[in-house]
């Protein structure tokens, strides 16, 4: 029987990584239900909150978020700007982007404020098996985490690398995606790097390889544009977002959330940056242009360009982003074939609360995107989504069905768990 599956541990809720996202949940649920602290796990390789947005920030250098001072996981609105009021820079103009000291800063407060350190068991979570009623949960540690209800809160996504780009022998460290390079760890003085991707990773990628003393060619598959943020403020209220829900059709939505997001852009002040690197001649911005082919032979990158013209490069970097798909997520195997679920480019077809079909699992993140709308990965969409999300966990009557609550309540009676 699938409900006397061994468990280490037994809690009601357990949420797959604790980054920004996951925070921005467990501080919402909190607020709502103080005394909640001992049904909720998290599961993190890193054993830490916010480990992998700040080793991105590092490895990136960027300064300051793109988004403004009031996207943040706090529920209290004014939360960061309290914060800041003590620090001596802590936004940059317009509209009051906050540095990465300032957030990283903030965050970590939050953490102490809300108690949260103790919650994150450092383990990843390598597979959900559906239970009746609830989940266990396979970790990398050897234990089994058995779960109430399940939110799946683990990120952007896999890299999505261009077709050339794959097979392609190499020594370590010649052909990166953005993810993978650690520009403080680099020596690149004399180096050329193709930077491929016309998003404000390249960006920062570029400023940063310069700076080390790199010659740069900047790689846009379209003419390289400018915009503050990365998808319209129109999507984070009724402007877009009335329609967006009206739309009965999925296939529409999902049009809508891809013309939102419509490939990257550079902040004005970063694209200012480059086109001074282009006059003082270290960079060179190759707009309209993919590579079709490259090679390393005699000890660099050859590379053929749909333009007609040929490369040479010490380092490929490619900043073009992530693949959102829920096929990806090899954790949710067995889940997938207990609950199957319909997916629309590869995002998943959830109800209002986020919640897979048939079962108490919640998706956080861009894969929340067909209910959220394209600022879903976002800070922004952090927030929407936990709005969506605890009503249904602190809720019974919104629970999927009332008999699962009471199997589950009986088989933890029964055993150690927390609730
Ligand atoms: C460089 C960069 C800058 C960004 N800047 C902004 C910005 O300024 N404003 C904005 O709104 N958005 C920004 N974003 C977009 C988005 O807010 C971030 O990507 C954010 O980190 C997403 O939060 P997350 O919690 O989904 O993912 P993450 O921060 O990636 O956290 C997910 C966690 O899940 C863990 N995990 C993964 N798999 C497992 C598993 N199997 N078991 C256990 N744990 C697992 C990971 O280790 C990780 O710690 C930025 C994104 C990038 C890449």
């Amino acid at each position: 029987m699938a409900s006397t599956d061994p468990a280490s541990q037994r809690v009601d809720i357990a949420v797959i990584g604790a980054g920004p996202q996951a925070l921005t949940l467990v501080t919402h649920l909190l607020q709502k239900r103080k005394g909640w602290h001992q049904r909720i796990r998290l599961l993190d390789p890193s054993g830490s909150w916010m480990t992998h947005w700040q080793r991105q920030f590092r490895a990136q250098e960027i300064p300051y978020l793109r988004s403004p001072a009031v996207h943040h996981p706090d529920p209290d609105p004014y939360g960061l700007r309290r914060l800041a009021e003590s620090w001596s820079q802590p936004f940059v103009p317009p509209y009051d982007r906050p540095t990465t000291a300032l957030f990283e800063e903030f965050c970590r407060d939050l953490v102490r404020r809300w108690r949260l350190d103790s919650l994150v068991i450092p383990a990843q979570v390598q597979q959900v098996r559906s239970l009746q009623p609830g989940f266990a949960l396979d970790l990398s540690n050897g234990e089994t985490l058995a779960a109430r209800r399940v939110v799946l809160a683990r990120g952007t996504g896999i890299p999505a690398l261009p077709p050339w780009s794959l097979g392609l022998d190499h020594p370590p460290g010649r052909l990166c995606h953005s993810c993978e390079v650690d520009l403080p760890s680099l020596q690149l003085a004399g180096e050329t790097i193709v930077i491929v991707g016309g998003g404000l990773t390249s960006g920062h990628l570029a400023l940063g390889a310069v700076k080390r003393g790199a010659r740069v060619i900047l790689m846009t598959r379209r003419p390289a544009r400018e915009q503050l943020f990365d998808t319209d403020p129109g999507w984070l209220g009724p402007k877009y977002l009335k329609g967006f829900e009206q739309e009965s059709c999925w296939e529409r939505r999902w049009q809508f959330i891809q013309a939102a997001r419509d490939g990257g852009s550079f902040t004005p002040e970063v694209l200012t940056q480059l086109r001074s690197l282009v006059r003082q001649g270290s960079l060179v911005l190759q707009e309209s242009c993919q590579i079709q082919r490259a090679a390393w032979q005699n000890h660099r990158w050859q590379i053929r360009c749909s333009d007609g013209s040929s490369l040479t490069a010490d380092r490929l970097w490619l900043a073009t982003g992530y693949r959102v798909d829920v096929t990806d997520e090899k954790i949710l195997q067995p889940v997938m074939e207990r609950h199957p679920l319909k997916a629309v480019g590869g995002l998943p077809i959830l109800d209002s609360h986020l919640r897979w079909p048939g079962c108490e699992l919640f998706v956080m993140g861009g894969l929340a995107a067909l209910q959220v709308g394209p600022v879903a990965r976002n800070l922004s969409g952090a927030r929407m989504a936990a709005q969506r999300i605890v009503p249904a966990l602190i809720k019974p009557s919104l629970a999927r069905t009332v008999e699962e609550l009471k199997t589950w309540r009986k088989t933890v009676s029964q055993g150690n768990n927390s609730e």
